[in-house]
């Protein structure tokens, strides 16, 4: 195995601040980083947006929290998206900031008397979501009588499955509390609406359809027509290994679902997706420290306190990965399970289990992950110094198929 010492990218000229390469290989020969980067693809998240857009049977919102990054948002508005799920006042100046125009719902069922006011006083939020009778007596206070407020009643199924990560543990009332607050809703003369989240990464799109069902029983109990039902997030994005249904598939039993369970009266659709908008357009560059060969442990530039966080929380979100060497070519030696740590100086900066990495990978080699792109960028902290990941822009990025 023969290493090369350092990464000696200087044969190639600088490229400027706003050069667009054609990958993380270009960027690691041109560049040589010794920091992670991000190396984010707009044209690949136009291209997601739009798809959604043309695809799914209602508006399409986007969940700020799973990349906030202004490039992020930015696109998203120049590819026709004008709605945006925000769930702290910070997200608000955000995207009002870069998108004047947009319609911001507050989806975050916990909010306090202070954030309720400012959302609708400074952000002109009117779009308020509970899962509570006291979260619902707080909007009350502060926006009685608006009949332009929507309250989006958050509900949960009992039993949730499908999704790699449950929300319901945390957020939603059962259907016969959410029954009662969408009555009560409707009575302080608020637009009633109803909405789930059936988890992150939903790899079965029969979850929607379970949750549309009792949605529409929920309406009927509680007698009230409800203007608009908001299917949440929860879209899957390719990871490795793991089966994902097209978006087709979950829109149209979407639509099938929505038309059997409330016939005639079918409400407007919304559904307010983070992870498989940005997912795909984001992979991070992150560079070899040290190999021990006999041991086989790998040391990165970036961890579990950096992008990779989420992975290390759920091990099945396998990001695609491949090693380049420093002139950007692609490690191609046998595969074999290495321990691969982060650069802090904390035990828990380890990876999941063992990765799989290509056994000729060297000091100063770099490993591309994909599919950073949602709660990567978001979660990195800057524990120990570490985390302050720049950006560069590229065309492709990597995702499972290659
Ligand atoms: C996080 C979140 C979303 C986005 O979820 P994804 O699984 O990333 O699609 C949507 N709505 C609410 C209320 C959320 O908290």
């Amino acid at each position: 195995m023969t290493c090369r010492s350092s990464g000696d990218a200087g044969h190639l000229p600088a490229p400027g601040p706003q050069a667009v390469f054609a990958d993380a290989a270009e960027v690691a020969a041109r560049l040589g980083p010794d920091r992670p980067l991000f190396c984010f693809a707009p044209a690949v998240l136009a291209n997601t947006v739009e798809t959604f857009i043309a695809s799914f049977p209602g508006d399409v919102s986007y969940a700020v929290k799973a990349n906030p990054d202004e490039r992020v948002i930015a696109i998203m508005a120049e590819a026709g998206l004008t709605l945006f799920d925000v769930a702290s006042t910070a997200e608000m100046a955000l995207v009002r900031r870069l998108v004047p125009g947009a319609r911001l719902n507050y989806h975050n069922p916990i909010k306090s008397d202070a954030e309720i006011a400012s959302a609708y006083r400074d952000f002109g939020v009117r779009r308020f979501s509970v899962d509570h009778g006291r979260e619902l007596a707080k909007v009350a206070r502060i926006a009685a009588g608006d009949r332009d407020v929507e309250i989006a009643v958050r509900f949960r199924l009992a039993t949730n499955q499908g999704a790699l990560q449950d929300f319901s543990s945390k957020f939603g009332a059962p259907p016969e509390e959410a029954q009662v607050l969408l009555a009560e809703a409707a009575a302080l003369g608020f637009r009633p609406v109803l909405t789930f989240h059936p988890g992150s990464q939903c790899i079965n799109p029969e979850a929607y359809g379970e949750h549309i069902a009792v949605a529409a029983e929920i309406a009927r109990r509680a007698d009230v027509e409800i203007a608009t039902l908001n299917v949440g997030g929860g879209f899957p994005a390719g990871y490795t290994a793991m089966a994902v249904p097209p978006l087709t598939a979950y829109c149209a039993t979407i639509a099938d679902m929505v038309a059997e369970a409330f016939g005639g009266q079918a409400p407007h659709l919304e559904c307010e997706p983070g992870r498989a908008l940005v997912a795909d357009a984001v992979s991070l560059l992150a560079r070899v420290k040290l190999v021990k060969p006999d041991s086989r442990e790998v040391y990165l530039n970036d961890g579990v306190y950096g992008a990779l966080m989420e992975f290390s929380q759920c091990p099945r979100l396998l990001p695609p990965m491949r090693v380049l060497g420093h002139d950007g070519s692609t490690r191609a030696g046998a595969m074999c399970g290495f321990t691969v740590y982060g650069p802090t100086c904390d035990p828990i900066d380890r990876l999941p289990g063992l990765i799989e990495l290509p056994e000729d990978i060297c000091e100063n080699d770099y490993v591309e992950f994909g599919l950073i792109g949602a709660y990567g960028a978001a979660s990195a902290t800057r524990f120990n110094g570490y985390g302050d990941i720049a950006t560069v822009t590229v065309k492709r990025t990597l995702t499972a198929a290659g």
